[in-house]
C-alpha cells in the first residue's frame, strides 16, 4: 500500500539524513526562551486599534522617551555611520567613570546590560557550576546560566522579596555568581544598603555578586557598591540606558567593578559590540541631568498616581521603588488578555505568579487610561 510505503520511506530518510537539530549544541535544544511584551504595532493589527491608540506599559520603557539632546545627538552620530564606532567606547567610559567616582577601567559597555550578563556567563560560567538567584528574579539570570550550561538554583523569596540570608544558605562548594536585582524586574522589591553590604561581606571567596541596578535611577539613594569595590569584594555592577534614559531601541548597559573584573570581561567581547549611535546618544543622555530627574520625579507621581487608582479597587500591590507595579489582579493571563482587548499592552505573569500582572508606569494620561480599562477587566 502506498500510504505505508511512504511511512516507511520517511523513517528511512530520518536515519540516513542528518537532521540539523543534531548538530546542535545539545543544550540548545532545551533552552526556554525570553518573552518580550508584545510590540504596539501587533496588538494594534489584531485588534483593529490606530497606532496611537495602543499604551504599551508591558516593558518599563520611559513614557516620556529619551532626552531631546539624546536624540538630536544619535541623529548626527548618523552622518559618522560608515565607520566603525569607538572599540571599547573609551570616551563614554571615562564620562560614566567620572560620575561614579572611579576609573575608566573599572567600565565595560554592552549591547543592552543583558549583553554584560551574558560576558559574565561566558567568562565565569561552566557546566556543574551553581548559579544562586531568586524564584521571581529578572528571568535573564536563568536564561544565561542555562545557555552556558551552568546550573541556576532558584532561591524562595517570601514577601515576593529576595531573602538574603536564605541566598546564603544556598551557597555551596559549587555556587559561582548570586544575582540580586535591586529593585527586582518584576516585583519591584528592593534590598537596602546596609543588608547588601553584609551579605557580601559574609561571601566565601570562591563567590561573586553581582547587583543588578536597571532601575537604580528612580531611587534617591540606590545602594552604592563602590565601598565593596574597595575593599576588593568580588562583585560587579549593571546599569542600563534602557530604563530611566529612554533607550531601550540603542541596546546600550554597562558593568563595573574592580580593574581585574573588568579585564576578564573584555576578553569575551565582540570588538564593536557597540554602535556609535548608542555611543553618542548615552553620552548626551548623561549630559541631560534636568530630563532625569524630571523623568525621576514624574515616575514618582505616577507610582503614587497607579497605586491610589489600584486601592480604590481593592487591589493589592507589591510596593515598588521602580517604574512599574506588580498588581495581584486574580487571574492575570483573563485580565491581560481583556486590557489588551482595550488596548492597554500590560504583560503577563508565569505561572508562580499567576495571579498578578505587571503594568509599567506611563505618562498621566496613560495610567488614567489603564486604570479605567483594569476597572472594566477586573468588573467581566
Ligand atoms: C530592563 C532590565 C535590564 C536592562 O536590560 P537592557 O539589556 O539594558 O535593556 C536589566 N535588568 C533588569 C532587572 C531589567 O529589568
Amino acid at each position: 500500500m502506498l500510504f505505508l510505503d511512504q511511512i516507511e520511506l520517511i523513517k528511512y530518510y530520518e536515519i540516513i539524513i542528518m537532521k540539523l537539530s543534531h548538530l546542535a549544541n545539545s543544550r540548545i535544544l532545551d533552552q526556554p526562551t525570553y518573552q518580550p511584551g508584545k510590540p504596539i504595532e501587533v496588538v494594534a493589527d489584531q485588534y483593529g486599534f490606530r497606532i496611537d491608540e495602543v499604551c504599551k506599559l508591558a516593558s518599563n520603557e520611559n513614557p516620556w522617551g529619551a532626552s531631546p539632546n539624546a536624540i538630536e545627538a544619535g541623529k548626527k552620530a548618523l552622518e559618522n555611520v560608515h565607520r566603525y564606532p569607538e572599540g571599547s567606547g573609551s570616551t563614554l567610559r571615562k564620562k560614566i567613570a567620572n560620575l561614579h567616582g572611579l576609573t575608566s577601567e573599572q567600565f565595560i559597555l554592552g549591547n543592552g546590560s543583558n549583553e554584560v550578563i551574558e560576558l559574565l556567563g561566558h567568562v565565569f560560567m561552566q557546566p556543574g557550576d551553581e548559579i544562586i538567584l531568586g524564584e521571581h528574579a529578572f528571568v535573564v539570570y536563568k536564561l544565561v546560566s542555562l545557555l552556558m550550561g551552568a546550573t541556576p538554583v532558584a532561591v524562595e523569596m517570601p514577601g515576593l522579596r529576595h531573602d538574603l540570608e536564605k541566598m546564603r544558605d544556598a551557597i555551596t562548594e559549587k555556587t559561582k555568581l548570586i544575582f540580586l536585582p535591586s529593585p527586582n524586574n518584576p516585583t519591584g522589591t528592593c534590598n537596602s544598603e546596609d543588608e547588601i553590604y553584609s551579605f557580601v561581606r559574609s561571601l566565601p571567596e570562591h563567590v561573586i555578586f553581582c547587583l543588578d541596578e536597571a532601575y537604580a535611577e528612580y531611587s534617591q539613594d540606590p545602594p552604592d557598591l563602590k565601598p565593596l569595590i574597595a575593599e576588593g569584594r568580588k562583585v560587579i555592577g549593571l546599569r542600563t540606558f534602557s530604563k530611566i534614559h529612554g533607550l531601550a531601541g540603542l541596546r546600550i548597559g554597562y558593568g563595573y567593578g574592580s580593574p581585574e573584573m573588568i579585564d576578564l570581561l573584555q576578553l569575551s567581547r565582540q570588538p564593536f559590540n557597540l554602535n556609535s549611535i548608542a555611543l553618542a546618544s548615552a553620552s548626551a543622555a548623561l549630559d541631560d541631568e534636568d530630563w532625569v530627574s524630571q523623568c525621576r520625579r514624574r515616575n514618582a507621581a505616577g507610582l503614587v498616581q497607579v497605586e491610589t487608582g489600584c486601592k480604590k479597587m481593592d487591589l493589592e500591590i507589591i510596593p515598588s521603588r521602580a517604574n512599574f507595579l506588580l498588581i495581584k489582579v486574580g487571574q492575570g493571563q483573563k485580565v491581560f488578555e481583556s486590557l489588551q482587548e482595550r488596548g492597554i499592552i500590560s504583560r503577563p505573569m508565569p505561572p508562580s505568579l499567576g495571579q498578578y500582572i505587571r503594568l509599567s508606569i506611563g505618562t498621566e494620561e496613560e495610567n488614567d487610561r489603564s486604570l479605567e480599562a483594569l476597572n472594566v477587566s477586573l468588573c467581566n
